[in-house]
């Protein structure tokens, strides 16, 4: 995302005073991933819950390992100036999922103070297929409780009462 826009479009939220559930510097981090996913591309304005519930700042070299570059720990820092290289707007599965995965094995040292875009976008890429193979494995014992439920409960589960 262009920085121009990402400007512009936090001038408007100001001026329109709209956005204000978040503070503005998250509106950094949304507005350059579009408000999607940067993983599964989930759609973080295709609803009030998604907006309000369903992301997280992912790390994406973590934390643990990576403790020069691991990102502000606190919001607080955000506002320094500190990068926000190591920030990957994703969705609340996708975080979840991904854990502690380092994606920097073998490109980034442990000592890295900061991340180039290039490498940002490398490290992503490498989330986003281990991320999609963890969900190959998952979605068959994911399927195998939708029939159950679907067996077990039926229609019931679509009723109000
Ligand atoms: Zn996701």
């Amino acid at each position: 995302m262009d920085d121009r826009k990402i400007i512009n479009f936090q001038n408007k939220l100001r001026t329109s005073k709209i956005g204000y559930w978040y503070q503005p510097v998250y509106h950094i981090v949304f507005a350059r991933a579009e408000y999607r996913c940067e993983y599964c591309h989930f759609d973080l304005l295709s609803s009030l819950s998604a907006y309000h519930g369903f992301w997280n700042f992912d790390h994406i070299l973590p934390r643990s390992r990576y403790t020069k570059i691991g990102g502000p720990q606190k919001y607080g820092y955000m506002q320094t100036g500190t990068n926000y290289a190591n920030f990957a707007l994703a969705c609340v599965s996708c975080n979840g999922l991904k854990s502690d995965f380092d994606p920097g094995v073998g490109i980034v040292s442990k000592d890295s103070l900061d991340l180039d875009l290039e490498t940002r976008k490398i490290l992503i890429e490498r989330s986003r297929n281990w991320l999609n193979d963890r969900r190959k494995v998952l979605l068959q014992d994911f399927q195998g409780v939708q029939r159950l439920a679907a067996e077990v409960f039926g229609n019931e589960r679509f009723s109000d009462s």
